[in-house]
């Protein structure tokens, strides 16, 4: 079947619009790929495209022809004989014998147009003359008159003002349209007497004219790039990979399951006597397993950094007294590599170090247990392919940890994002934590953050706890009383009933 289409290289409302860029591909390259089951005639005055279409094997689809001076020149000529009729014209002429065969005019603009659908029209010239695309306006829209009347109006989306529901109303999209030579000939236009309109739905309209128009085709492909490439089954961490929610078994304690596990306890181990007093009072009031930082990633090079090897010996004396599991920060890989030596049960890779990605290789490659924490800004994509990193050099099983995000204000340290949780288990069967205490930032509201995160799906939690938190060397703000824990780990119970009912 033959496509015909025009490229210009100027366009007055859209500057260099058929050049710019979706994906990684030029706005018209795009198109001209996705035909490459046509025979395609191209006419452009672009001598840029022309060369590209004559050099590049990928377009070897495309006959592309110089646009001829008298097309040109007619450009301010009427309607009836524009140079886009004189140029079908003249390209029927030589190009289509048979005065029955389908010809298809499209152009460049409407990037997400399915080939489908252009087939699927073409059989509509059974019975019509031909066919042309339109487009639904669900937009509301009232015009208002200076002595403030308003009427309806059809269409005019430069002036919309949106107040009431009208029935659908429908514009001509000129993203296809499908004729004979026959039918072209008799009427002198692409419509002919007897058209059938073709409605085709967004994002497949989207004709691109306006700066805006870009914009959202911008948006449609890279969520589309970005869907691709986590549904590709070559990510181990997407759901078509597995689809399964992964349910890890880790030293006796199991997140992705049921239950909503606690990871509690002081943000440094700070001494000996410090972190077993604070184990002992989150063993007993429900924690599953122990946190504590050996090594700290600390704003200020003079805040405490953490006792380093010593804090590892206290937290594995503390697991080993308290029968409680333990988590550790690791920052880079001769701290990762003690924290397997004293056997940790899960090590953790802080927001900061989300994105190291020779340090995600390396712990990948240990074949531990990871919580990984979210960057500050990082996105839903970052996260995930961080995970991925792990898990493509062998980690098997990947804590995702959600800590708040970076805000504007300072009630809080940082802004929960417990949108994420959803978004993260419709694309991952990995489970997701919440860290309600780096989000929150202040002992006042820990709980609240906790308590939304887990409603919002979260399976587990690890929380700041601290006994003595105006002696804490870091973090003592945000740091839950082990009361307050108490009341949280009770409610954290009652939700885990309800969520499993
Ligand atoms: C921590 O858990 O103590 C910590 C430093 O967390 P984050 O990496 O989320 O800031
Ligand atoms: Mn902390």
């Amino acid at each position: 079947m033959k496509v015909f289409l025009y490229v210009k290289e100027e366009s007055k409302r859209l500057k260099n619009k058929n050049f710019l860029l979706l994906g990684d591909l030029e706005l018209y390259v795009h198109t001209l790929l996705k035909l490459k089951d046509f025979d395609v005639y191209l006419d452009t005055d672009s001598s840029k495209v022309y060369n590209r279409c004559s050099s590049d094997r990928s377009l070897s689809h495309v006959t592309c022809y110089m646009r001829d001076e008298k097309y040109i020149s007619m450009e301010l000529a009427d309607s009836e004989n524009s140079p886009a009729l004189l140029m079908i014209k003249d390209f029927l002429d030589e190009h289509v014998t048979d005065d029955d065969e389908p010809v298809i005019l499209t152009h460049v603009t409407s990037p997400f147009l399915k080939v489908s659908t252009m087939l699927d029209a073409v059989k509509k010239l059974d019975k019509y003359d031909s066919v042309c695309s339109v487009s639904e306006i669900k937009s509301f829209v009232l015009r208002q008159d200076k002595d403030n009347i308003f009427t309806p109006i059809n269409f005019d989306p430069g002036i919309l003002q949106k107040t009431q529901s009208l029935d659908s109303i429908f514009y001509m999209n000129s993203a296809f349209f499908i004729f004979t030579k026959r039918s072209f000939l008799e009427n002198n236009n692409r419509i002919g007497k007897n058209p059938f309109y073709y409605k085709i739905n967004f994002p497949e309209d989207l004709d691109i004219d306006h700066a805006e128009d870009y914009e959202i085709a911008k948006h449609v492909t890279e969520k589309r790039l970005f869907s691709k490439n986590l549904a590709s089954r070559r990510n181990l961490v997407s759901r078509n990979y597995k689809n399964k929610d992964s349910i890890f078994n880790i030293s006796g304690v199991q997140f992705g399951g049921a239950s909503i596990p606690i990871i509690a306890g002081p943000c440094s181990v700070e001494s000996r006597d410090q972190l077993f007093r604070i184990a002992e009072k989150v063993k007993m009031r429900g924690a599953d397993m122990l946190r504590g930082g050996a090594y700290k990633p600390r704003t200020s090079p003079y805040s405490f950094q953490g006792l380093g090897e010593e804090g590892l010996k206290i937290l594995s004396e503390a697991r080993d007294y308290f029968n409680l599991p333990f988590v550790t920060e690791t920052i880079d890989e001769s701290s990762a590599l003690l924290a397997v030596k004293y056997g940790a049960d899960i090590l953790q890779i802080g927001a900061r170090n989300m994105q190291n990605y020779s340090l995600l290789k390396f712990i990948g490659r240990l074949n531990r247990p990871v919580i990984l924490k979210r960057g500050m800004s990082a996105t839903l994509e970052e996260f995930l392919m961080a995970a991925e990193y792990l898990m493509l050099n062998g980690c098997k099983k990947v804590i995702l940890c959600e800590r708040g995000v970076r805000g504007f204000s300072k009630h809080s340290r940082a802004i929960l994002d417990i949108g994420i949780i959803p978004a993260v288990k419709r694309e991952s069967h990995l489970p997701i934590i919440v860290d309600p205490s780096h989000s929150s930032g202040y002992n006042y509201s820990v709980s609240s953050h906790a308590l939304g995160g887990v409603a919002a799906g979260a399976a587990g939690l690890i929380v700041e706890v601290h006994d003595r938190p105006e002696e804490a060397l870091s973090d003592g703000i945000q740091a839950l009383l082990p009361d307050q824990f108490d009341e949280l780990v009770k409610k954290v119970k009652m939700f885990e009933k309800i969520l499993n009912q």
